[in-house]
């Protein structure tokens, strides 16, 4: 798709263009959740160019959304068709546009919006999180994943994360107790752990989280499906560890109402529909009094890059989805010891491998 309209400016008379392409990410380790089991991951890739800057976006497919990588591909096209339509540097109208537009498909969303915001920060010369005003200094330990699996991988799995500070385990399955004492074989460090939604009896979610309060677990995420908000405040009135929404929480919208049921929010990208909305979040949850966490899907280091420029906000990160990848066709943040480290380049600052 070619367009050479456009009204800005600095317009220096090159065509813009949109193209998007799905792109297999192959797991290092088959990835088990509560949700699915899978050896790889399909995601959306976007570039937007204009004016010989090009921005880079990734939208990773949520089924429970009921998106998947062509759907997006197919819905990135017509958004596409709205930002080549008109000035980039007017992005929050941009986005607005296509918020109003589309009432789904939020990894085309994503994809589009991180495409933008990273040919904004190249055009203004500054990396991301200095366009929000924000210290890189201040980005936070990611913790880093591991998934559902025997007790034999999961020790595997534990120690080949050596080198990171705080572990997310999942559970939700029937054997929690059997992963956490695998993990808790080989490891002492703090845990952090997610049950996506898997614990569907109120009293069950409380015996399970009243254990974990004995095994050195600092959180526990979306203990029960996203829509048994009474029953989740029955549980949250009878035990002391926080609780953070994930799959209950999508949007910037969905925030107040979960005051008072969870101690937190756990904001994506590719839930949100892009870093705009992400960071409205952010300052909602904040104002409520909510802790915050940035969290991503299975995905290559553009989406996770842009979600780690909005890290310094935040009080947690989960930004490993490039991490659990095999072939990733960019580099942007890297993690030593566990912290994020922020590329210092304009954008989202990614390079090509
Ligand atoms: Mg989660």
């Amino acid at each position: 798709m070619n367009s050479s309209g456009s009204d800005t400016q600095v317009d220096d008379g090159s065509p813009s263009s949109f193209t998007s392409k799905i792109v297999r990410l192959d797991l290092l380790h088959t990835w088990t959740t509560t949700m699915s089991s899978s050896a790889y991951r399909e995601t959306l890739h976007v570039a937007y160019s204009k004016d010989n800057i090009t921005g880079y976006g990734e939208g990773a497919p949520i089924v429970r959304y009921h998106e998947d990588a062509e759907s997006a591909r197919v819905a990135a096209e017509s958004m596409g068709e709205i930002l080549l339509a008109g000035d980039p540097m007017h992005f929050s109208k941009i986005m607005e546009k296509i918020f109003h537009q589309f009432h789904d498909e939020w990894a085309a969303k994503a994809a589009v919006d991180i495409s933008l915001m990273d040919w904004v920060g190249k055009r203004l010369q500054i990396p991301l999180y200095a366009y929000f005003g924000l210290d890189p200094q201040d980005a936070p330990v990611t913790t880093f994943s591991i998934g559902i699996d025997t007790p034999e991988i999961t020790r595997v799995k534990v120690r080949e994360a050596k080198d990171y500070p705080v572990l997310k385990v999942k559970v939700g399955l029937d054997k929690d107790e059997e992963t956490i004492s695998a993990v808790r074989s080989v490891t002492p460090k703090p845990l952090r752990v997610d049950a996506n939604e898997g614990w569907e009896d109120k009293e069950e979610a409380v015996r399970k989280i009243k254990w974990l309060e004995t095994q050195g677990v600092e959180f526990v995420e979306q203990p029960m499906p996203s829509d048994m908000l009474d029953e989740m405040r029955w549980v949250r009135e009878r035990v002391r560890m926080p609780i953070i929404a994930d799959e209950s929480c999508q949007r910037a919208s969905n925030i107040s109402k979960l005051k008072g049921i969870f101690d937190g929010v756990n904001i994506k990208l590719d839930k949100s529909g892009g870093i705009l909305e992400a960071y409205r979040m952010i300052l909602i949850a904040k104002s409520l009094g909510m802790k915050t966490m940035l969290g991503c899907m299975v995905s290559s280091s553009v989406s996770v890059t842009a979600a780690a420029h909005l890290s310094p906000l935040v009080d947690y990160a989960d930004l490993d989805g490039n991490l659990l990848i095999a072939n990733d066709p960019f580099k942007g943040v890297q993690v030593e010891r566990g912290k994020l480290v922020l590329p210092r380049q304009p954008g989202l600052g990614l390079t090509m491998k």
